[in-house]
C-alpha cells in the first residue's frame, strides 16, 4: 500500500517537475501568460488521469482493495473535476468563439418547452422525462 502511495506521489511530483522543463523548451518564443497557465492545468489533468489510469490498473491486478481503489478514485476525480473546472473557465474566457456557440445553444435551451418531455419512439407520444415506459401505448422509452 504504501509503496503505490509512494509510486503515485513520486510520478506525479516527477511530472509536475520535468514537464514544464520540457514544455519550456518549446514555447519559449510563444510564452504567453495565459497559454502557459492553461498549458500547466493541461498538464496537470494529463498526470491526474494518468494516475487515475494507473490505480484503475493496480486495481484490476488485484494490488489494490477495492475500497482503496474507491476512496483514492474520488480523491482523484475531485482534483481532476477542479483542473477541469479551471480549463474551462480559461476557455470560456478566452474562445470567443466557443463562448458564442455556448451563448447560442443556452438560447436554443431556453426556447425550448419549460418542461423536457421524451417523445415515444413508437408512438410518438410525449412523456415526462422521469417515466421509463410510454403512457399512451406502454412502450419503453429511450433515455
Ligand atoms: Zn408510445
Amino acid at each position: 500500500m504504501i509503496y503505490l502511495f509512494c509510486g503515485i506521489l513520486s510520478s506525479a511530483v516527477l511530472g509536475a517537475i520535468c514537464i514544464p522543463l520540457f514544455k519550456k523548451e518549446n514555447t519559449l518564443e510563444s510564452a504567453i501568460i495565459e497559454e502557459t497557465e492553461w498549458d500547466l492545468l493541461q498538464r496537470k489533468k494529463e498526470v491526474i488521469l494518468g494516475n487515475i489510469q494507473d490505480l484503475d490498473f493496480e486495481h484490476k491486478c488485484g494490488k489494490l482493495s477495492d475500497e482503496d481503489h474507491q476512496r483514492i478514485r474520488n480523491e482523484m476525480s475531485a482534483e481532476a473535476a477542479v483542473v477541469l473546472q479551471e480549463i474551462e473557465t480559461i476557455e470560456s474566457a478566452k474562445d470567443l468563439d466557443a463562448l458564442i456557440r455556448r451563448e447560442i445553444s443556452a438560447r436554443q435551451t431556453r426556447s425550448k418547452p419549460a418542461s423536457p418531455t421524451t417523445s415515444c419512439s413508437s408512438c410518438g407520444a410525449s412523456n415526462p422525462p422521469s417515466n421509463k415506459f410510454c403512457a399512451e401505448c406502454g412502450a419503453r422509452l429511450k433515455r
